[in-house]
């Protein structure tokens, strides 16, 4: 299994072949089928003797592969699409193929100072200081939870007397801040929103003091802003809400784990003023930076108090621990780890930063185009204004269920795949727009099915 005999040779060249069709071909759109389909196709593949390479290949390419969704195709507008460039997806292989260890410096430096530059870069978009640093992680789940674990553990050192510790955010915050709040068994406060969705710096003051003068011993240590929110790309009062926080020694913590790709934009970048002060934040490069998943990039206005707060010990792990470099392990929840951050590294190395900037003005466009013609349709109406690159809207005499058989049957056809959420209870759509591939064409297409 070891050695590269000439049969793993020509596996190598199938394996590449296949690759590359992938990379070349725009994808089929595809889509799931169920464990005993899947079973009757493929049977068991784990056998005490092994398939063979080209085998195994096969039941991948014909049976496994087109039963997965394609999520770079151009028109899959749910959730959050992929849409990672060329050559970051190339580079993958080659951090596939080389056995990097991203953990510590002593063992990928290289590959790390890679990884750093490229969150140097998205840093300094944000405008955090020189000092800021930290590290790829595998989602934005991880990294908002790694975010709190560092805030709760600072907190800690400054407030005694606290009996139960709370986080705040938004009812418009991604889900994976309630599950942060399970895992560290801590409150969460959700903080009511204005009219257009946005937190307000006021509101949340208004709404912690309320919260802790009626609760003795409880102390909010965070306060998360969403910068992008997934549902419909609202974005938070950050100058407020910073402010507010600053004045109370309360953590900030910007989730712009969609949203905040878009500050490679010198049009778009003015709508995150206030990141600045975050003491923490999240970008998601798999989502709108075009990188492959999965990365996240978590960056820490002060890193040494992640570390304080992540940094395990061991007698087999001190001879890292004492040589004074960086080393990402310690800034999240995690030990070992993959150099996820080097296929961004490549492609922003590969093309330079203003190739994003286009990349995202492109996508931007699109989704105004999408907001016009979802307004001139007869029978839907346009949610909110795209504030970035979400466009969310009705089809008004639908109920939930009418819009899962018309998103079960977008996908059956092969014409897209959009899937229902809701907003204040309401069932809605939404186009998620973060594939440069996606054309005003593709939008015209499914609009056509509504
Ligand atoms: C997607 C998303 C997350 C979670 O990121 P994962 O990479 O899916 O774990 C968190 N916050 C926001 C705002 C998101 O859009």
């Amino acid at each position: 299994m070891h050695e590269f005999t000439p049969e793993v040779e020509s596996l190598a060249q199938e394996i590449l072949d296949y690759s590359l069709i992938r990379l070349k071909d725009n994808p089929p759109l595809d889509g799931p089928k169920s464990v005993e389909e899947l079973f009757a196709l493929v049977g068991n593949t784990i056998t005490a003797g092994g398939l063979g390479g080209s085998a195994a290949l096969s039941i991948f390419k014909d049976v496994l592969a087109p039963a997965c969704i394609s999520t770079d195709h151009p028109r899959y507008l749910a959730f959050i699409p992929s849409a990672p460039t060329e050559a970051a997806n190339l580079f993958d292989l080659v951090v596939g193929a080389s056995a990097l260890y991203g953990g510590s410096w002593l063992e990928g430096a290289g590959a790390v100072f890679a990884e750093n530059q490229a969150l140097r870069w998205i840093s300094d978009l944000a405008g955090l200081p020189e000092s800021a640093g930290g590290v790829f992680v595998q989602g934005g789940t991880i990294g908002n939870l790694s975010a709190l674990v560092t805030a709760r553990n600072h907190a800690r050192s400054l407030f005694s007397d606290v009996t139960r510790w709370v986080v705040a955010c938004s009812g418009e915050a991604h889900s994976s801040i309630k599950a942060a709040a399970d895992v560290m068994d801590i409150e969460l406060l959700k903080v009511a929103t204005d009219r257009d969705g946005i937190m307000q710096g006021a509101a949340a003051q208004s709404a912690i003091e309320a919260y802790e003068s009626s609760h003795a011993g409880h102390r909010v240590f965070a306060i998360v802003a969403t910068a992008g929110t997934t549902n419909l790309g609202i974005i938070d009062d950050l100058h407020g809400i910073a402010d507010y926080a600053n004045s109370r020694g309360i953590w900030f913590h910007v989730d712009g784990a969609y949203g905040l790709a878009a500050l490679c934009s010198p049009d778009v970048k003015p709508k995150f003023d206030g990141v600045e002060k975050a003491d923490s934040l999240i970008v998601d490069p798999h989502k709108w930076l075009f990188a492959p998943f999965d990365a996240c990039a978590l960056i820490y206005r002060n890193p040494s108090l992640a570390k304080r707060a992540h940094l395990q010990h061991a007698e087999y792990l001190d001879t890292l621990n004492d040589d004074g470099e960086w080393n990402p392990s310690d800034y999240a929840i995690q030990l070992t780890r993959r150099s996820r951050g080097l296929p961004l590294w490549f492609s922003l190395a590969t093309h330079g930063t203003d190739a994003y900037a286009e990349a995202m003005n492109k996508t931007m466009a699109v989704a105004r185009a999408a907001a016009d013609l979802i307004k001139a349709h007869p029978r839907l109406e346009l949610l909110v204004e795209p504030n970035l690159s979400i466009v969310a809207f009705t089809r008004p005499g639908w109920d939930a269920a009418a819009y899962q058989a018309w998103s079960d049957k977008l996908l059956a056809d092969q014409i897209g795949f959009v899937t229902p959420s809701a907003h204040n209870g309401q069932p809605i759509l939404r186009f998620a727009i973060v594939n440069p591939w996606t054309q005003v064409s593709d939008i015209e297409a499914i609009l056509a099915t509504l």
